[in-house]
């Protein structure tokens, strides 16, 4: 099996059994988040201790991408502090936006969304659950729109 098997078989897995899907009784913070191009919306649920997520919960109704990149990414933030997960968005920012980007070891199972850079009308539907986490716990809650 080749990598573009492998991260595609992790896309795959993550769309159609998603990680930490639902609401989030005891949330502090929330978002909603809505990919006009594509039609994707999610709304991302956090429970904080601190600078620190405790609890993380999506829910939504979006693409394949989307909807793996939400679930890859709530499992990859959980327990993870505001400066951690800063880090995290900014090595998953340039894996999704520069070709020639190579996967941090510490990206896990983030690395599949590479695949991604190559449809460039896609990279919004991956990052859209970033800025929607962004805004949850820049403001703890918020409407963001990728336009
Ligand atoms: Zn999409």
């Amino acid at each position: 099996m080749d990598l573009k098997e492998l991260y595609r078989d992790v896309i795959l897995d993550h769309n159609k059994r998603p990680r930490n899907f639902g609401t989030l009784e005891a949330a502090d913070a929330r978002a909603d988040g809505h990919n006009p191009l594509c039609g994707d919306r999610l709304t991302v649920f956090l429970k904080m201790q601190g600078d620190r997520v405790e609890d993380i919960r999506f829910e939504g109704k979006g693409c394949a991408i989307s909807t793996a990149s939400a679930s890859l990414m709530t499992e990859a933030i959980k327990g993870k502090d505001k400066t951690e997960i800063g880090g995290l968005f900014n090595k998953v920012h340039s894996l999704l936006t520069q070709q020639e980007a190579v996967a941090d070891p510490s990206l896990g199972k983030l690395a599949a969304l590479s695949g991604v850079r190559e449809y460039p009308a896609r990279v919004k539907c991956a990052s859209l659950c970033w800025h929607t986490l962004n805004a949850a716990l820049d403001q703890g809650g918020a409407t963001v729109s990728t336009e």
